[in-house]
């Protein structure tokens, strides 16, 4: 047989693909991984590979662990979910306004929060094979909840299942585990100062949540704008967190972007407050396509000093075998602006006109992982169909979410007129939608490429469009065609989007 150098290019790309899918589940495997599950994440990972949505970093110098690259449909659906946030907690509303805060802060913002000395997970070490673990999640296997337990809580629990023979390693099954010790989440810099000379003076921190600049700018924002309280301030942007183990895709990452809000307000105004977020949260994940079933409430049993009251949203994966947590609603007391007051020496407090009472605000955040609502839309999604004895694969996004709104095909490549009426079609509704012009291969493959990254809409110019000035448009989920005018695209897809 005689490979072309096409197909030759094909089976090394496939080879590569099937290295990294393998490369990752070696790397996010664990024993307890049931075979539907494997086999959901394995075609997540080969797809957002393979259609250019994620790619792991510095894959040329065999990778980075845990951290990825986003392709273009993998950018596109990440900045649709950050907007249909933004539009929800910022735009819609009258009482939250946005921030864009520096990554780096001053290192005594850190100190202030309690993170500097406190913010780890328990770590424990296999000593055959070098695996390491996270001593919280390993007990929480054998029914023990270990979730911000201090580490002499948790070393008592591993050495009760030690001396029953059940502290086993992930990896090779060996039972020479370490005791659990601190592991910093902290990722440290050198910014302003030499890397040798680096040490506990003079280190500066990436942050690890993006909460901790809308706290700083909490008395700004006041000044500056007209909000008053009861008002929350919105920010979208990347926090690091140097984890234990992060296995699991793009759910656990070292670098991550968080959307998080945090609503300052009287403590008195509290509960309805509360009650008023977690609403509008849960309505939210509802809008964009996710089922009542999909998703449940965590509480928290153990809250920090200073909290209330704490809930998590967690969606079921499919791909990660589980409910687990995508975002957290957390009433904080006033622990943060009290902390900064005092590390600060600036006045934080706040003056009720009407009232005229003088009081520290408390607060009440809603915290989400963008790329953890990216793993989820696209857990949901993720759709293998059977056509006319054919599989399709169909991302069944919020129309709103999908990376590209629609597509324009001419019937043929190789009639210019027909190219043309296409092109010009498409430079027409670019203006105002992502779109993508294709002209290779027969319409049904360009349909099922469209229907792969969830494409809502394909428009096809054939000959009765050179007569008549109609196009045939195609919805992805009906897979139903619609013969309409070429001057009524955009209404057509604008209400479609809506
Ligand atoms: P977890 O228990 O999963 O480690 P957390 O309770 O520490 O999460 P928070 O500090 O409340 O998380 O952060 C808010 C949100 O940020 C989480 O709900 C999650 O969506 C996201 N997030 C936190 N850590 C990571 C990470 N390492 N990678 C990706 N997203 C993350």
């Amino acid at each position: 047989m005689i490979i072309g150098a096409r197909d030759l290019i094909k089976a090394v790309r496939a080879c590569f693909s099937a290295f990294f899918v393998v490369f990752l589940l070696l790397m996010f495997g664990s024993k307890s991984q049931t075979k539907d599950q494997s086999e959901a994440i394995e075609k997540i990972v080969s797809f957002c590979k393979r259609r250019g949505f994620v790619f792991p970093s510095s894959e040329i110098y065999g990778g980075f662990a845990a951290i990825y690259d986003y392709g273009h449909y993998g950018v596109l659906l990440k900045n649709n979910i950050r907007d249909a946030w933004w539009r929800h907690t910022v735009q819609l509303r009258d009482d939250v306004v946005g921030l864009d805060s520096a990554i780096f802060m001053h290192p005594t913002t850190w100190k202030a929060s309690g993170h500097v000395d406190s913010f780890d997970d328990p770590q424990i070490d296999c000593r055959k094979c070098k695996s390491r673990m996270r001593a919280d999640q390993i007990l929480e296997l054998f029914g023990v909840s270990a979730d911000k337990a201090p580490l002499d809580f948790i070393n008592v629990e591993l050495e009760k299942l030690r001396e029953l023979g059940k502290l086993t390693c992930q990896s090779c099954g060996s039972t020479d585990i370490t005791p659990a010790k601190r592991f910093s989440l902290m990722v440290k810099s050198n910014l302003g100062s030499p890397t040798e000379e680096l040490s506990e003076k003079n280190v500066v921190y990436l942050r690890p949540e993006t909460c901790g600049g809308i706290y700083l700018e909490y008395k700004n924002t006041l000044d500056s704008t007209r909000v008053r309280l009861p008002f929350g301030i919105a920010q979208v942007g990347k926090a690091f967190r140097n984890e234990v183990i992060a296995r699991q895709f793009i759910f656990r990452t070292r670098e991550f972007e968080q959307m998080e809000m945090q609503y300052f307000l009287n403590p008195k105004d509290m509960k309805e407050k509360y009650e008023m977020w977690k609403d509008a949260r849960w309505k939210w994940y509802l809008e964009y396509g996710l089922g009542k079933d999909d998703l449940k409430w965590h509480k928290h049993e153990k809250l920090a000093h200073y909290a209330s009251e704490a809930y998590d949203i967690e969606y079921n994966f499919k791909s990660l075998g589980g409910f687990k947590e995508v975002e957290g609603i957390h009433a904080r007391g006033n622990w943060d602006l009290s902390r900064h007051s005092e590390f600060s020496g600036v006045d934080l407090s706040y003056f009720d006109e009407e009232t005229k009472e003088r009081f520290i605000p408390h607060i009440m955040e809603t915290s989400a992982g963008l790329n953890r609502m990216f793993l989820m839309f696209l857990d949901k999604a993720y759709n293998e169909e059977e056509v006319d004895g054919e599989k399709r694969v169909v991302l069944k996004l919020d129309k709103r979410l999908s990376p590209v709104k629609v597509a324009v095909f001419p019937l043929l490549k190789n009639r210019p007129e027909l190219v043309e009426k296409a092109r010009n079609i498409f430079e027409d509704l670019r203006k105002n939608f992502m779109c993508e012009f294709d002209d290779n291969g027969n319409v049904g493959k360009r349909y099922r490429r469209q229907d792969e990254i969830g494409t809502p809409y394909c428009v096809t110019v054939d000959f009765q469009s050179l007569e008549d000035d109609s196009v045939t448009v195609r919805d992805r989920d009906t897979m139903k065609q619609k013969r309409i005018t070429i001057k009524e695209i955009a209404d057509f897809v604008k209400k479609g989007l809506n």
